[in-house]
């Protein structure tokens, strides 16, 4: 079993045994209700076919249809999936969406194909699972090297293929087949939500407080300009090739137009350079990993110089590493609450999308608000009704929402 499927079944148990879950729930949840294998062969532009392996696991469908990203990668494997269906599944139940855990993902190197080779492998992957999709069956959405130009390709090819038009079978769609707004840069607002609660619960003020955060891509980016905008200090900011720090705060701007033009943060003029790594040695109020799996492991765990960590990736954060930062007092913020901003905004999407009838900006942002604050204090409330870290709070919430849903339904047959 991969480590990412066995973290996330390990973090189920913590929370089944907390619970104390009836065992036959529990051995439920252990397993995914449904793993599709398909094989996806696509012709490449010089005319040759090649083979490439995709996947769409259902977790846990008991709260509505599956939700979840698509991923392609070159380490994609069942497993990988798999695990990020489970994480799906009770991020969903944190944020009272009434969806169930899905996730999908071809094996392939999107950065050695051209365009048209990703149309053709996007609408092969879309018809081979296109048994397990639909508004009120699974609905897609971006993730690792995927955009709102690959869910136009699967929204087009679902309703090609069923001759009506199915907006409302993927969400980050572009705003021009049924969009939501405020949908781009929703997972970065409400990791800025959950640092405002949590600086709040700490008595720390946000104005002036230092963040250090690791990625500068489609979350970090966007992050670093609405912290600033809230007056923190973002102190260092890193990516794949290097880091820049400046103590007295970057200009998320010129960064950004620094990464324009060159493709990364490292030799940006505004800061000094570091290694990537050293990021986790500078002294700060909030850490955010907006890059990979597995940043935080045992070594950085014991370097990190930091008030709390709000995770921004998937599973940034090893399981080995959570009791270190537990006893040194970190709080952790978990990535199932941290970065539920997207899915949410794909909820409201959904919801529009149902209903024919398009949300102004300021409305979606509200809703994102009041949402995310209240996941944040059931979660919080949670952790210290029964004394454990975030994290296990959360997968408490998230479980025992699950949990009650499948009992109220019963099994089927
Ligand atoms: P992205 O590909 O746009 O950006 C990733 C960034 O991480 C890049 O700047 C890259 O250079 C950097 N990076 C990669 N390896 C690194 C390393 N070893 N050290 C430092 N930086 C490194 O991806 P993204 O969409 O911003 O997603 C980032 C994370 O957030 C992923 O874990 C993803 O699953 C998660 N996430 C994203 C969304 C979303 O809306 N995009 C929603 C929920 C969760």
């Amino acid at each position: 079993m991969g480590d990412a499927l066995n973290a996330a079944l390990s973090r189920l148990d913590d929370a089944a045994e907390l619970l104390k879950l009836d065992p036959a729930i529990h051995q439920r949840l252990r397993r995914p209700r449904r793993v599709l294998e398909v094989s996806v062969p696509v012709r490449m532009d010089d005319g040759s076919i090649e083979v490439f392996t995709g996947w769409r696991v259902h977790h846990n469908t008991a709260s509505g249809p599956g939700k979840g990203g698509i991923r392609f990668h070159q380490d994609v494997d069942a497993d990988e999936v798999t695990a990020l269906a489970v994480g799906m599944t009770f991020k969903n139940a944190v944020l009272g969406l009434p969806f169930g855990g899905a996730k999908g993902g071809v094996r392939c190197d999107p950065t050695t194909m051209s365009n048209a080779e990703l149309e053709r492998l996007t609408r092969r992957y879309t018809w081979e699972i296109l048994p397990l999709l639909g508004p009120d069956r699974d609905i897609p959405a971006p993730d690792v090297n995927t955009d709102a130009q690959v869910m136009s390709w699967i929204m087009d090819t679902v309703s090609m293929s069923t001759d009506q038009a199915t907006p409302a079978v993927v969400t980050g769609k572009p705003l021009l087949l049924g969009g939501s707004k405020g949908h781009v840069g929703a997972t970065s607002s409400g990791v800025v939500i959950c640092i405002r609660a949590l600086f709040q619960e700490l008595g720390l003020p946000v104005a002036g407080s230092r963040v250090v955060i690791q990625g500068f891509g489609k979350v970090g980016g966007p992050l670093a300009f609405l912290l600033h905008s809230a007056g923190m200090r973002v102190v260092a900011v890193s990516d794949v090739l290097g880091a820049t720090v400046n103590p007295g705060g970057l200009d998320p701007i010129a960064l950004a137009n620094h990464v324009k033009e060159t493709g990364t943060v490292a030799g940006f003029g505004g800061g000094d350079a570091i290694g990537r790594d050293k990021i986790w040695d500078i002294e700060t109020e909030v850490v955010v990993p907006a890059a990979l799996e597995g940043a935080i492991d045992v070594d950085v765990a014991r370097r990190l110089r930091t008030r709390a960590i709000v995770e921004a990736a998937n599973g940034p954060t090893l399981p080995e590493a959570d009791p270190i930062l537990h006893d040194r007092g970190i709080v952790t913020v978990p990535d199932i609450l941290a970065n539920a901003g997207g899915v949410t905004a794909s909820y409201f999407e959904w919801v529009q999308n149902r209903a024919g009838y398009a949300w102004e900006e300021p409305l979606v942002a509200e809703r994102l608000r009041t949402r995310m604050e209240e996941s944040f204090h059931a979660v919080w409330a949670r952790a210290v009704e029964l004394d454990v870290s975030l994290r296990r709070a959360a997968f408490v919430v998230g479980v025992e929402r699950v949990a009650e849903t499948m009992a109220a339904r019963g099994m089927y047959p």
